[in-house]
């Protein structure tokens, strides 16, 4: 029994449930089915992957906190300069704190040890060391939550609700 992504009226993600919960929604008519994996909870009612609220709801946004194990959990544990994952991980400031780099999504990358000594104090250019991809603010925790499920192979369906993962 698996979790089920729930998404607003207007088709945006809002949050993952429990399948218990999204079956409730179904069965008080407070959402419909938009994907099911085949499984019953009973005949005639698919226990669904993807639900849809009737109604849309209003939801404030909620900023991803600068953390190390949130910045590591966006670069997928992987240096982004050389592709290494494992456990000599470090943060790197893109454009060095020394030079004006502030502590921001935008300036701080996943680095192992080598090429953050390496890198040292100069900008990836002066180093002649490309990043692999542009580093950004995450959308929001949802998108974290399902980047989570889709990159351990769950719930391959709810990719397609989900845009830029
Ligand atoms: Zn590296």
């Amino acid at each position: 029994m698996g979790k089920v992504l729930v998404l607003n009226a207007s088709y945006e993600p809002l949050n993952i449930t429990s399948w218990r919960r999204a079956a409730v929604l179904l069965i008080k008519g407070k959402a419909e089915r938009v994907e099911h994996n085949g499984r019953l909870l009973y005949a005639g009612f698919p226990l669904p992957t993807v639900i849809r609220l009737r109604h849309y709801v209003r939801v404030p946004y909620k900023e991803m906190p600068l953390t190390r194990r949130n910045l590591l959990h966006r670069d997928g544990h992987t240096c982004q300069y050389c592709g290494y994952t494992g456990d000599e991980l470090t943060l790197d400031h893109v454009i060095p704190r020394s030079r004006g780099g502030g502590d921001s999504w935008e300036n701080i990358v996943t680095a192992c040890v080598r090429c953050n000594v390496k890198k040292g104090n100069r900008t990836p250019q002066e180093a002649h060391m490309l990043l692999r991809h542009l580093p950004r603010q995450p959308y929001s925790s949802l998108y974290f939550e399902v980047s989570k499920h889709l990159k351990s192979g769950l719930h391959q369906e709810w990719q397609k609700y989900v845009i830029g993962l």
